[in-house]
């Protein structure tokens, strides 16, 4: 069981920023996400756009915002439960919750921030007959770890960004790499599209278009797939196949918690952004209240906002009183200290 203060469900940029809100005012957090990276939308949709209206930023790259998101929580130890959907939520006697992702793990909080943007992204699969047997056993649709396919035989489909970019990225990794897609051109950015075509020149990368994948074989294991080429088929040996057709976000299991759901998004009171469940709170893009704007700096509000509401339910009775980080500067959780500057606190004092 992991316990924490704060257990944030989505670790996109809003659920980032509210481990440091938190951990201004002493609570630890814990994050789950569906995707094995943080950063949400923003790593996973478009890491190499730059982002115009974060304050103080007149320009960030999306996957720039994340790193510094995480940079500035660090000092606040968060823990991470990364490639795993939160599937269940039980209230227990003493108003903690429990809440139980698909692979089994279990946490425990006293407050649950649900973080989950348009929701869990699931990965589009393709109608392969019999494929979810091969699922985690050579059918793979996120790349968790790409050291498992060093020296292996590895089937790529998809005609995107990510099927592009882990074609370049394995024909240095494994041992053969075959790139198979269903038109002769690809979607993905240009310069991905010339380095694969480079790679093809090279004989680091096989391609195969216009082509799908419409067979899986193998005992326990992959080993093999069926290529259909027009009127041709035929078969290609491989230790993995990985279909990259794009993730479609749902609000998946969250649905179902008795929350007061409106359009595909969970209701709030705009005091704490606390759900008609109390200690359940949804911020960011989950949201919807009048006038909601789906924006990262309207989530970075919501967090701070919902952060005072949590460390009441957490110290029941205690006051906190706010106070600016240039006057008290930070105390992370790991000892570290960032002072804030003399002449700030006397000019303020
Ligand atoms: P998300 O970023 O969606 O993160 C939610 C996370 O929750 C996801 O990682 C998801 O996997 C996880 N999750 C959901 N349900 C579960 C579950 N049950 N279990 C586990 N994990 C779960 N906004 C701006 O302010 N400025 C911009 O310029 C801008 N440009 C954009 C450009 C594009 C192309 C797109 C797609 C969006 C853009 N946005 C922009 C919107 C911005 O990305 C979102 O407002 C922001 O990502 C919302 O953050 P979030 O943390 O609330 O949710």
């Amino acid at each position: 069981m992991i316990k924490t203060d704060i257990l944030i469900i989505g670790a996109g940029p809003t659920g980032l920023f509210t481990v440091f809100e938190a951990g201004l005012l002493k609570l630890k957090c814990h994050l789950i996400d569906a995707l094995p990276q943080p950063g949400g939308q923003c790593s996973e949709l478009y890491p190499k756009k730059p982002i115009y209206d974060i304050p103080g930023f007149p320009e960030v790259l999306a996957g720039d915002l994340t790193n510094n998101l995480l940079e500035q929580g660090k000092q606040f130890e968060p823990g991470f439960t990364l490639g795993e959907r939160a599937e269940t939520i039980e209230k227990q006697e003493d108003g903690s919750f429990i809440v139980t992702t698909n692979k089994g793990t279990k946490h425990q909080a006293p407050v649950v921030a649900i973080a989950g943007g348009l929701g869990s992204f699931e990965p589009r699969k393709p109608l392969i007959e019999g494929i979810e047997n091969y699922e985690e056993k050579g059918v793979d649709y996120f790349i968790k770890d790409p050291e498992k396919f060093r020296n292996k035989r590895v089937v790529i489909s998809g005609g995107g960004d990510s099927a592009l970019d882990w074609s370049i990225f394995l024909a240095d990794v494994a041992s053969e790499v075959t790139l198979i897609h269903r038109r002769n051109e690809f979607r993905g950015a240009l310069d991905s599209v010339e380095k694969v075509q480079e790679l093809k020149l090279l004989g680091k990368i096989n391609m195969v278009t216009p082509a799908e994948v419409t067979g899986v074989h193998g005992k326990e294991h992959v080993e093999a797939i069926t290529v259909t080429k027009g009127d041709e088929q035929f078969n290609i040996e491989t230790d993995y196949f990985i279909p990259l057709f794009g993730l479609s976000p749902k609000l998946g299991p969250i649905g179902n918690w008795g929350l007061e759901i409106e359009k595909n998004a969970i209701k709030v009171d705009t005091v704490d952004y606390q759900t008609n469940i109390p200690g359940i709170f949804a911020i960011g893009d989950v949201n919807t209240y009048e006038g909601k704007l789906k924006l990262i700096l309207c989530g970075f509000h919501e967090a701070t906002l919902m952060c005072q509401s949590a460390y009441k339910i957490i110290n029941p009775g205690k006051k906190y009183v706010l106070k600016y980080t240039t006057v008290s500067g930070i105390d992370g959780f790991d000892g570290s200290r960032k002072e804030a500057p003399k002449a700030v606190v006397q000019a303020i004092v």
